[in-house]
């Protein structure tokens, strides 16, 4: 039968996909592999969804980019790569630990330089960043923090995007959680979420099944 709906990816087929589309700089996959040795790996995203991301970013002629949580800093490296030599990424996060080791990898790669870490509440940085005049001026936003904060880093990224541009976020789908009853704040927080963009015309919308669920919004 001719499956229309997603293909359910066992490791076999999941295998199959990176080792026919997985072109990782030596930086990403030296990143990777040092975070999947440590605790809280699963918050990395997927080396797939990172590829899938930097071609996005490609695709839009992304210049200037924003990252709300940066872990470890994988999905900022994947980024950075298909950013131009010129391009900017403001990272926030609020982990010391978790970022520290980040940027020697940014470095190994050569894409340090377009890397803005900024270590505080992602509300407040953004927050000056519009008292600032930077609305309207990025191009591309990447969600992957507190899901209790989402919407407001949603709202915060609609202001900073240019017409055209692209948010992208992270978890919408939660390991499957979003379609039952919710059993925790974080799930209840996401189901708001996906029931407001479903609705919201202010954006053009997707919901990718890749990774543990992964929006687009393009903003109109
Ligand atoms: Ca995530």
């Amino acid at each position: 039968m001719t499956a229309k709906r997603t293909l359910d990816l066992d490791d076999t087929l999941y295998d199959y996909v990176l080792a026919h589309s997985l072109r990782e700089h030596a930086a990403q996959r030296a990143l990777r592999e040092a975070t999947d040795a440590l605790p809280h790996a699963g918050m990395q995203i997927g080396p797939d969804q990172a590829q899938f991301m930097a071609l996005l970013v490609r695709l839009i002629g992304a210049r200037r980019t924003i990252e709300i949580g940066v872990f470890r800093g994988y999905s900022a490296l994947a980024i950075a790569l298909a950013l131009p030599d010129d391009g900017y990424m403001l990272a926030c996060d609020v982990s010391d630990a978790y970022t520290r080791g980040a940027r020697a990898f940014w470095e190994a790669a050569g894409v340090a330089h377009k890397i803005d870490l900024v270590l505080a509440p992602a509300r407040k940085t953004l927050d000056a960043r519009i008292a600032a005049g930077d609305a309207g001026t990025f191009d591309f936003a990447f969600i992957d923090a507190d899901k209790t904060s989402y919407d407001d880093y949603y709202e915060r990224c609609l202001v900073l995007l240019r017409e055209g541009g692209v948010i992208a976020v992270d978890n919408v789908l939660w390991s499957g959680d979003v379609a039952r009853p919710a059993k925790s704040a974080d799930t209840a927080a996401l189901q708001a979420f996906n029931d407001k963009l479903h609705d919201d015309a202010r954006i053009d919308l997707s919901l990718l099944p890749i990774g543990d669920g992964l929006t687009l919004a393009r903003k109109r």
